[in-house]
């Protein structure tokens, strides 16, 4: 069988890029078929690239969190970064990395587990980024986790994974010209000036501790949609320390709390947002945001990207810092 590349298409028509990825098509869905859990037992996977065990680095013997290069990755380290143009159509063959976070028990979420565990989780995050930092062919990282089939996870056993893209995306593209563009208007960072205005108004504030407030943003993209922000301004997520990191394990778990008991979510994804790799970008804020999936897109999202949510963010936030 001809081995089959991923290929990241351009879409002239709407400026954004498309990845198309083959082999993933033929990854095993453990939601659908009941087969072994293929993360219970690694037998199956690839040499794992590091462990912990409560809270230190390990040999593997006992661990509580190991990192392992995804078996079905969306990019791989075999191809050559290269761009084709060809008239209207271009297209890039991707080189990078994609790596799997995995907690060892199969049914329990971080929000059921310790703090410590969250920090593991983060503290993975931290080396992987820092690992990828010498290769030329990674611009952005994607850090991301799919709780529920419906948010788009093949497997039921919590895993958190960390890809490197050979382009910046279109809407993360956006996102960074916004944070420039306020920047050199007011020479103030975009985010800390939001961060400024939540804790002003705290209506729409659903958490707070030291070093992070989490909040419903004034314009979600969906219902229940929330953010959590570092209070000091950082562009990169890999450079928070370590007193925040324990700051963080904590208002996430409770955030995981809120959806998982309050709201009952069972499908949500969550993202971290931070500076790409490819130069510095001093004017950007890291921050992580949650997306609830019970809603499915309708026409006027998918077709014209204008998102309707059923409720104001101020009354979801009241429910989410209320409800016990
Ligand atoms: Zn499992
Ligand atoms: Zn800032």
């Amino acid at each position: 069988m001809k081995k089959e590349n991923t290929e990241v298409r351009y879409d002239i028509v709407s400026n954004e890029w498309i990845i198309i990825s083959p082999k993933r098509g033929a990854r095993p869905n453990n939601f659908q078929e009941a087969r072994d859990c293929p993360f219970c037992d690694l037998k199956d996977q690839e040499k794992p690239k590091f462990y912990f065990y409560k809270g230190k680095e390990s040999n593997g013997k006992k661990w509580t969190t190991v990192v392992i290069p995804n078996k079905y990755p969306v990019f791989n380290l075999e191809n050559k970064n290269k761009k084709i143009k060809d008239g209207v159509y271009s297209k890039i063959i991707g080189k990078g990395h994609h790596d799997l976070i995995i907690t060892k028990e199969h049914d329990k979420f971080l929000s059921q587990l310790e703090d410590t565990r969250s920090e593991e989780v983060f503290t993975c995050i931290q080396k992987l980024i820092n690992s990828y930092k010498d290769n030329n062919f990674v611009k952005q990282v994607a850090i991301f986790h799919n709780k529920g089939e419906k948010s788009g996870a093949s497997q039921p056993h919590p895993h958190y994974q960390v890809m490197t893209l050979p382009i910046i995306e279109r809407e993360f593209k956006t996102e960074l010209e916004s944070f420039n563009k306020f920047y050199k208007k007011n020479k103030k960072c975009l985010y800390c000036e939001i961060n400024k205005r939540e804790l002003k108004e705290k209506e729409r504030i659903v958490l707070e501790n030291e070093h992070f407030i989490a909040f419903c943003p004034f314009a979600p993209k969906v219902g229940f949609q929330v953010v959590i922000s570092p209070k000091r301004h950082n562009p990169n997520f890999e450079k928070i320390t370590e007193e925040e990191k324990k700051s963080l394990s904590k208002i996430f778990k409770k955030m995981l709390y809120k959806y998982d008991n309050i709201l009952k979510e069972k499908n949500y994804n969550f993202f971290i947002h931070t500076a790409p790799l490819n130069k510095e970008y001093p004017y950007f804020h890291w921050y992580m945001v949650f997306y609830p999936r019970s809603s499915s897109l309708g026409g006027l999202e998918m077709g014209f990207r204008i998102e309707i949510s059923q409720a104001m963010p101020e009354e979801q936030a009241k429910i989410l810092r209320e409800g016990k």
